[in-house]
């Protein structure tokens, strides 16, 4: 986690130094390749296209003298990116490294990814695996051009692609991306919404010992609930839901879904509000930053031990002061130009998420935190293969890996069903038995 900030520290700052340029054909495809020497007595980065020789014209020879090796793709697109989703430069900067440890929360998914939060838990770091980078990087420029055409986008909003390789040649992929949930709300309730029936469910009795455990389609179903947005709202959110998905199924990709917190003001925060991202993620560890082992026993978060915390910030205040032509004073003096371009999505404007509203269009109690989360899963052949083995024994439109233009319609349809309300579905039930 120290060598993904130091890399992402090194290379935002690198590109945020220069002059704002349009972006060209050639961004999109782009990556840059460093070295970290971050061992020897004046830590020091290395171009690898010039790895042979560092400042002072000593050779380098790489194996022995770095640390870690750290990949940027595509940085001026995803500088771009950052401006467009109305990120400060500095901010960005400041939450993936001021204390600079994050939190690592384990893989919560079934695909072994690993996440961490920023220690504002304003960002998550979420490793990918290879194919997933390399759809990502071929779909960029759709991606790019669908947010750039629409702010409000409620698909994930990327900032940032990288790799850290080690001196044993680990190669790990990862992104960096907005954390749909608040920092200083508790989520009473997390759904997590595909539109497939078959295997979302999420076992009723375990809720007892696990009360904010994400729940799925069909705990949403069962509990008869629906999302109270009003006409105006509702409209946005739907028209926003269909670019989406539309853009979703251009970009070949399927297996995502719409998560979805639900903060009650009338609760309000009972809990340890610092820690309420959290529990969303792993429910039951009740003093994440503190403690270094769950209940059973297992690791949940690695904290470095002090002296190593100390040895590291040293480090990093080396590189951040000597070797990057950067300060943060100088990127909170950016250009007027370079200012945010948008202002915070419209889902994202109550509180950070976007407050329920009655059918009179007043304002309701809870706060919907959502966004459609998981979407760079390409209908490969290892998707392929599921159907297949899947489809043998259930109904094939009913599981989840159906290929994207069918998995986006579903889903469409399915938080269709989600946003309607109850007055809503007994008058179009009333419609049909007339027919
Ligand atoms: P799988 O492929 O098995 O579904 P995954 O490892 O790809 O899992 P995701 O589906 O991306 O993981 O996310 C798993 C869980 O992590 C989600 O259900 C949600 O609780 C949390 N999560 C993921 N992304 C975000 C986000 N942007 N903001 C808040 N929580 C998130
Ligand atoms: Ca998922
Ligand atoms: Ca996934």
């Amino acid at each position: 986690a120290y060598n993904m900030l130091t890399g992402i520290r090194f290379v935002v700052s690198r590109v945020n130094a220069k002059m704002d340029r349009p972006l060209t054909d050639a961004d999109f495809t782009a990556k840059n390749k460093f070295s970290f020497d971050m061992l020897a007595e004046n830590p020091r980065w290395v171009v690898d296209t010039m790895l042979t020789s560092d400042s002072t014209g000593n050779e380098l020879t790489p194996s022995a003298k770095y640390d870690f090796k750290f990949k940027d793709y595509s940085p001026w697109v995803f500088r771009h990116l950052r401006r467009i989703f109305g990120l400060d430069p500095a901010d960005y900067l400041m939450s993936l490294t001021s204390k600079y440890i994050l939190s690592e929360l384990g893989s919560p998914g079934k695909s072994g990814s690993f996440f961490y939060f920023s220690r504002d838990y304003k960002y998550i770091i979420k490793t990918i695996h290879r194919g997933e980078h390399k759809y990502l990087r071929k779909v960029l420029k759709i991606y790019h051009s669908h947010v750039s055409e629409n702010p409000n986008t409620l698909i994930s909003q990327f900032y940032g692609l990288h790799r850290v390789k080690t001196p044993f040649g680990r190669k790990i992929y990862f992104v960096v991306m907005n954390n749909l949930f608040p920092p200083h709300r508790d989520i009473h309730q997390t759904f997590d919404l595909k539109g497939s029936t078959i295997g979302r469910d999420y076992h009723e009795e375990d809720l007892a010992a696990n009360p904010r455990a994400t729940l799925k389609d069909l705990n949403w179903l069962r509990r008869n609930m629906h999302l109270e947005l009003g006409p105006t709202k509702k409209q946005m959110f739907l028209e926003q839901l269909e670019k989406d998905v539309e853009c979703l199924k251009k970009l070949g990709v399927m297996d995502y879904s719409l998560l979805l917190g639900i903060h009650d003001l009338n609760r309000g925060n009972k809990d340890d509000i610092r820690n309420s991202a959290l529990k969303v993620f792993q429910p039951g560890i009740e003093h994440p930053s503190d403690a270094s082992t769950s209940a059973d026993g297992h690791p949940l978060v690695r904290t470095p031990s002090k002296l190593e915390s100390a040895r590291k910030a040293r480090e990093l205040r080396k590189i951040i002061n000597k070797e990057v032509p950067v300060t943060l004073d100088q990127t909170a003096n950016r250009l007027p130009e370079e200012a945010p371009m948008f202002k915070e999505a419209v889902f994202y404007r109550d509180d950070g998420g976007f407050r329920a509203t009655h059918e009179n269009d007043e304002p309701g109690d809870v706060v919907y935190y959502l966004g459609i989360i998981d979407c760079l899963t390409h209908y490969g052949m290892v998707k392929k293969v599921e159907h297949f083995w899947k489809g043998l024994k259930k109904p094939k439109d009913k599981i989840s890996a159906i290929p994207p233009e069918g998995y986006g319609d579903r889903f469409l349809n399915f938080i269709r069903g989600v946003v309607k309300s109850p007055e809503e579905a007994a008058r179009e039930k009333e419609q049909r038995e007339r027919e």
